[in-house]
């Protein structure tokens, strides 16, 4: 058998390590137009800000280790090109020499990733400035953390108020940027939680532009940028970053037969098959199952990627696996010193399936209020006040304790859990970590009452 992999991150180097661990004699080939494989995008933020110092911690897998240990070829700066699925067969650009090959394969998996979307932003705009900066690979991690070292500045516009450029803002701030201007439509969350972000934002002098569009990115010399909104104001900076979004790498499939959503998420079903017979695909190219939205949707991150990866491999090898069942729309990031949490569906979408939407807010003690240190977090609870089924959450709170709490009510979601059955869970109490009527506890009682 030859296997092809298009990407080496993440769901690409999951998918090869697991059919090689199945098959020590099929041919599993990776190709990756860029220069690192098997890093955490993840730890950018940290990188940026210098509490990661160096770049190679960042990286799980090393090319020799792929190629040494699981012999498996790691082909870099190698860029697929075109598939023609008929033939079963890829077009590959050799970055560095120029030169195209063709190579045969009996399955392909697409892990291509997701890219930046800029595509926002008017088409004037100049991106190519030096001082524009992206943070989606490493590459871009690099050049920017090489900037802020070897360079003083004194403002940074983010644009994007996405858990990245939220959590970007606390990397700026450790670099020495006084004057930093978020813009976006929202502080992430949909919902009031939104203030406790702004707040955090707050308390570091963040400048924070919402519900304003941005028209376009204009140069004014070498070391200035302005950001122009639409409404006409203007926005001068040293830096600006751009994280409004990520968008499916597939555009090499675009016009194929290569099932898609419409904005170029690649159709998977519960074993990462694609409608094409042998082409398997998952990661952040990929659509997820969403449990609780019964379809497939866009969540690029981390542990589907990983998850899907090593699944979608597992079945190529022919392995018996149990088939994905689902996301239920989890996350996880922190703002300067506020750590925050979702899980389940927004009202927005939570009403387009047909419920009824309540919820209910609390600010409670993350620790028993004696215990040094002790401070507040939120919990909001979205829910069914017919039915009491948990629709979805929000937490944020000072510490990475309260915040990870999300994932007991992610485990209620999953098993459709009321938040009746929530409140006679048995949770784990000392004054370290919680109150002895722990938020989640103290949340669902507040629910109840506004239950039918
Ligand atoms: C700053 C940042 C912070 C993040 N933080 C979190 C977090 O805290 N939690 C979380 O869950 N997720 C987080 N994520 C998301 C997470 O990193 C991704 O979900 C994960 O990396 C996806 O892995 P992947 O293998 O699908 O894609 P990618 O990591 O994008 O890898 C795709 C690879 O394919 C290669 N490629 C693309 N097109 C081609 C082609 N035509 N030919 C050859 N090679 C190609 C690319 O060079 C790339 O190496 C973060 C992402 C970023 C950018």
């Amino acid at each position: 058998m030859k296997i092809i992999v298009i990407g080496a991150n993440a769901a690409g180097l999951s998918a090869a390590s697991a059919i090689r661990k199945n098959h020590k004699d099929w041919q599993i080939d990776v190709y990756d137009k860029g220069q690192y494989i098997s890093y955490g995008s993840c730890g950018i933020p940290y990188y940026v800000s210098d509490e990661v110092k160096s770049l190679d911690s960042l990286i799980t897998l090393t090319k020799e280790t792929m190629e040494n240990k699981r012999k498996i070829p790691i082909h870099l700066f190698h860029e697929v090109k075109s598939v023609d699925f008929e033939k079963r067969e890829v077009l590959i650009t050799d970055i560095k020499s120029g030169n195209d090959l063709k190579e045969k394969y009996d399955y392909l998996v697409i892990t291509t990733g997701g890219k930046s979307n800029t595509t926002k932003i008017s088409s004037d705009a100049d991106l190519d400035h030096p001082r524009v900066f992206k943070v989606h690979t490493l590459g871009h991690a690099k050049r920017l953390k090489d900037f802020l070292t070897a360079t003083k500045i004194n403002s940074a516009v983010i644009i994007g108020g996405g858990y990245i450029g939220l959590e970007m803002l606390e990397a700026y701030e450790a670099q020495g940027v006084k004057n930093l201007t978020l813009i976006g439509p929202r502080l992430n969350f949909r919902s009031e939680s939104q203030d406790f972000i702004q707040k955090e934002l707050e308390k570091h002098g963040v400048k924070i532009i919402l519900k304003k569009r941005v028209k376009t990115i204009k140069s004014v010399s070498n070391e200035k940028l302005k950001v122009i909104l639409a409404d006409g104001e203007e926005i001068e900076a040293d830096l600006v970053q751009l994280s409004i979004g990520v968008v499916p790498a597939t555009d090499l499939f675009k016009n194929t037969k290569l099932g898609m959503l419409d904005n170029g998420a690649i159709i998977i079903d519960k074993f990462c098959r694609t409608n094409i017979e042998n082409v398997y695909s998952a990661g952040d190219c990929a659509s997820v199952y969403h449990k609780l939205l019964k379809k497939n949707v866009y969540s690029p991150l981390a542990p589907a990627a990983n998850r899907l990866g090593r699944l979608s491999g597992s079945h190529i090898a022919g392995k018996k696996v149990d088939p994905f069942l689902g996301i239920v729309g989890t996350a996880i990031f922190k703002v300067f010193n506020l750590y925050c949490a979702q899980t389940g569906l927004p009202e927005i979408f939570a009403k387009e399936m047909g419920y009824e939407v309540q919820t209910s807010l609390i600010t409670i003690n993350e620790l028993a209020h004696y215990y040094p240190g002790a401070k507040k977090m939120s919990v909001l609870l979205r829910f069914d006040p017919n039915t009491h089924l948990l629709l979805g959450a929000e937490i944020t709170a000072p510490s990475s304790l309260g915040a990870k709490k999300i994932d007991v009510l992610a485990t209620a979601l999953s098993m459709k859990m009321t938040i009746d059955d929530i409140q006679q869970l048995d949770l784990a109490y000392a004054p370290p970590f919680a109150p002895t009527w722990d938020p989640i506890l103290v949340a669902v009682n507040v629910a109840r009452k506004k239950c039918k």
